[in-house]
């Protein structure tokens, strides 16, 4: 494991709220875009404890200050993993208790609550996958109880292309979206707002330098293309889906709006969280030699619990907090990033840097770990209770959906993502 000095669970910011601090601890530095006090374009910054240090005003290497100087983090991704540790360890030493440079970088630290925080990067393409095993088994048991998981399920990362165009960041409000649906009782659809409408906890990854059109980027190499992750809240209307999916699959179902959460935890932040991917089970096939690394399987997967919760209109009125509906984690998932990465590029395919990869919805296999209402509901039909004495099969308008993600292990300092949230408007 490469753990270094950044990681040393002793370690405290001169930021004081950055000193035990939940999701943004010295030990974590992860990137985003923001606008201070709602002034001027986007500027990246680094989340120390409870504030945002402008990127392009810290003493950093010249490349890293180029690169910091524009309004999204395209170019930071494009400069690789040598660039992005060797800023890590700058930036590390730079918000150290005992900094010289503190008198210097405490002026361009601007308060998270004050800033309003944008899209990371500009997405060139977005591409979900499927690698959550216990989500694909439960909703393909709805179809096939006796064979849920189709046969090409556990010897290719299952993937479709998204729609980067409707990518949003957390807090932006997503609308209901309108569209065909056709129910069973029915033999021709109508065009209607969606009533089945549903989120999907998922982990984003975004590509860092990415490979040229017809160079296969090889499962041992594809970490060094992966520039840091995030959550992803796959919005998916399932009446939609259910009427349109065939044979091309999710559509005008999946493409009305996605949310991620603002900030870009590095790849040697979560270092620590590091896990071997998990043994697959007696008769499952290998891998194919393409998608077999050893040291991916050694250290391919993460230990990062993964949670969804919800704060309905009534339970705001209320004064209640947000209700949690599920609690899973990263290590469920079937393929690892890297296998994903190759997989894409393996035909030539060229990602780009900025492009976002969604891991598909990651439940638990157990009932408090679902990741959609589609499997908490067994397809709307045994509705979640709330504390507010509310139900819900689906979602309603003005619910509000909160994903959390954070790793944590003994000897180290735990680390979060940030929110990735949005409220449900009503269609139009
Ligand atoms: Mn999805």
């Amino acid at each position: 494991m490469m753990i270094d000095a950044t990681h040393d669970p002793g370690l405290r910011s001169w930021v004081e709220s950055a000193n035990g601090h939940p999701d943004f601890p010295i030990q974590n530095l992860p990137l985003g875009v923001f606008i201070p006090q709602d002034r001027g374009p986007g500027r990246v910054g680094v989340a120390i404890g409870e504030y945002i240090l402008d990127l392009a005003m810290a003493p950093l290497a010249e490349d890293v200050r180029a690169a910091a100087a524009n309004p999204s983090l395209n170019a930071l991704f494009a400069l690789g993993e040598g660039p992005r540790k060797d800023m890590r360890v700058r930036l590390s030493s730079l918000l150290a208790e005992g900094s010289q440079h503190r008198a210097v970088l405490e002026p361009h630290l601007h308060l998270q609550e004050a800033c309003t925080l944008l899209l990371p990067a500009r997405i060139g393409d977005y591409t979900d996958f499927y690698v959550g095993i216990h989500h694909a088994t439960n909703v393909g048991k709805v179809f096939r109880p006796d064979n849920p998981l189709l046969p090409n399920y556990k010897h290719v990362p299952i993937g479709y292309h998204g729609r980067a165009s409707s990518v949003r960041v957390s807090g932006t409000p997503v609308r209901r979206p309108k569209g065909q649906l056709k129910s069973p009782e029915s033999d021709t659809p109508r065009f209607a707002p969606c009533e089945r409408l549903d989120y999907e906890l998922e982990m984003g990854v975004w590509i860092g330098p990415g490979n040229s059109l017809g160079d296969a980027i090889p499962v041992g190499k594809a970490d060094s293309h992966v520039a840091g992750f995030g959550l992803l809240n796959d919005w998916s209307a399932r009446d939609i889906q259910a009427w349109e999916y065939q044979p091309l699959g999710p559509f005008l179902a999946k493409n009305f709006g996605s949310t991620v959460s603002p900030w870009v935890v590095t790849p040697e932040a979560l270092e620590p969280f590091r896990v071997p991917q998990p043994a697959r089970p007696d008769g499952d096939p290998a891998p194919l030699p393409y998608l077999l690394d050893e040291a991916d399987q050694a250290r391919g997967a993460f230990d990062l619990a993964l949670e969804v919760l919800i704060l309905t209109p009534a339970m705001r009125e209320k004064g209640m907090g947000p209700h949690r509906l599920a609690l899973s984690n990263a290590r469920h998932m079937y393929w690892t990033v890297a296998q994903m990465v190759a997989h894409h590029t393996s035909n030539g395919c060229d990602l780009n840097p900025g492009d976002l990869l969604g891991s598909g919805t990651i439940s638990a296999p157990d009932a408090g770990g679902f990741g959609s209402l589609l499997e908490s509901t067994q397809g709307g039909k045994e509705p979640v209770s709330l504390p507010s004495g509310e139900t819900r099969r689906f979602l309603q308008d003005g619910d509000e959906i909160i994903m959390r993600g954070r790793a944590s292990r003994d000897g180290f300092a735990g680390i979060g993502f940030g929110d990735c949230r949005a409220v449900v408007l009503p269609a139009n």
